[in-house]
């Protein structure tokens, strides 16, 4: 092993000279399958390698060979932010290396992660009672939300709209659970009514409500839908992955409306709260159930604190890796002001890029747009629309991605890293256009 300061120090300005760079980079990857693996020996070395050839194969084969999530014209999907704090408190988890199954195994990483999340809890306006942990993602914590209504209800069905998340069809094809998908309005908002049918003549185990839908970011009605639940004995599980942040700002509340009755919440504060991936929030007003679904402690496990947390209890994966330093460091870094400063930016420079779309002859927008995605395409074929999108992404200076409505291919532009500008957005239309 090499010098550990110098190495650190080389890696420190790697990742210095990586974030400043950025711009220059193509966005999206113009790398072939197999250029990595050719590029790299197929078998291990025998001994050990200085850390200067791992940084020059960095430069010379990943980089290259990597889609620059980290990148302010990164529009696809949910553009996300690996932000400076959060990066460096990877670097401090990684030294720890702690194992927060159990209290004692991580009384600080346990007390943080709680202390975050309460944290997190207060600035998305929600009451307390809420209790939060981390998961890895939201598909984790959908999964673990349904394995607790199904431990409450093993014979019921899941329902959810046509527009949510794909990882709730996972959950229940994992839990062995039905999904019974409902219609929208014509803003892409479940239908109360149609729950209400399926309630008639269904058992429902758990409602997946959206806040800010992967599509169109829509908002389903979670009040009504709240209501229904709680009529019926059903569990409401509202998935905020993305929109979830955007409460921070307390204009864009008026989302997470009736969450307050939800039996558990997801945000991801590595989709749109600038800490890196992987970090899920996963609140619920009913922590108990999820302790009575997921403890199950061996011999092994057993330890004499009594009043303690021990955060295995409350999801599917034993073993923990100490997330919430970065979640703390990230809130504790920008403050509410600062994190509300970047979302408001984001939410005025979607809505910018909104009306620059309509003002223009034979470019539609597609779908309300109360976030910082903008859904639109270009008045043609589909064919056309698809085409039009390879050529942007192909330029390298921006990338987008897209999604179907009403049938038709559809362009979208997310905003959501925390160095775009609104010439960046300006450029990603000035591609459009010309292509
Ligand atoms: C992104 C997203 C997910 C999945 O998130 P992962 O953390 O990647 O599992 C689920 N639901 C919604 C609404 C999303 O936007």
């Amino acid at each position: 092993m090499s010098d550990f300061r110098q190495d650190g120090a080389a890696a420190l300005e790697w990742v210095a000279g990586y974030l400043e760079g950025m711009r220059e980079r193509p966005v999206l990857s113009r790398a072939a399958p197999g250029n990595v693996r050719r590029a790299l020996p197929a078998e291990p070395p025998e001994r050990g390698e200085p850390f200067e050839a791992i940084l020059r194969d960095l430069d010379e084969v990943i980089v290259p060979a990597t889609t620059h999530w980290n990148h302010p014209r990164f529009f696809a999907y949910f553009a996300i932010t690996g932000s400076k704090p959060g990066i460096l408190a990877e670097l401090m988890s990684a030294a720890f290396n702690v194992n927060a199954m159990l209290w004692r195994t991580g009384p600080a990483a346990t007390e943080l992660e709680e202390l975050a999340l309460d944290w997190l809890r207060q600035l998305l306006g929600l009451p307390e009672g809420f209790h939060g942990h981390i998961e890895d993602t939201a598909s984790t914590s959908t999964l673990a939300a349904l394995a607790v209504a199904r431990e409450l209800r093993p014979d019921g069905v899941i329902a959810c709209s046509e527009h949510a998340h794909s990882s709730v069809d996972k959950a229940a094809k994992l839990l062995g659970l039905t999904v019974c998908k409902l219609a929208v309005d014509d803003e892409f908002r479940l239908l109360p009514e149609a729950l209400e049918k399926l309630l008639a003549r269904e058992r429902i185990a758990a409602v997946v409500a959206t806040v800010g839908t992967t599509s169109t970011t829509s908002v389903d009605p979670v009040a009504a839908i709240a209501g229904l639940c709680e009529r019926a004995g059903a569990w409401l599980h509202v998935d905020a992955a993305y929109a979830g942040s955007s409460a921070v700002c307390p204009e864009l509340r008026w989302a997470l409306e009736g969450v307050e009755r939800a039996d558990s919440l997801v945000v991801n504060p590595h989709k749109w709260l600038f800490t890196p991936v992987d970090c899920s929030a996963l609140f619920t007003r009913r922590p108990e159930d999820f302790r009575r679904t997921f403890s199950l402690v061996p011999e092994y496990l057993r330890t004499s604190e009594e009043e303690v947390t021990n955060l295995m209890d409350y999801g599917p994966a034993l073993g923990r890796r100490f997330r919430a330093l970065k979640l703390w460091t990230v809130i504790r870094s920008y403050g509410r002001e600062g994190l509300q400063e970047l979302i408001r930016e984001h939410v005025r420079l979607a809505q910018l890029f909104a009306t620059w779309v309509e003002a223009e002859a034979g470019w539609e927008v597609e779908a309300p747009h109360p976030f910082s995605v903008v859904c639109f395409r270009r008045d043609a074929s589909d064919e056309e629309n698809e085409s039009l999108l390879e050529r942007v992404n192909a330029t390298g200076e921006v990338y987008l991605s897209h999604t179907r409505l009403r049938e038709r291919f559809v362009l979208r532009l997310a905003i959501g890293h925390a160095a775009t500008t609104e010439e960046d957005v300006a450029r990603a239309w000035d591609v459009l256009r010309a292509a």
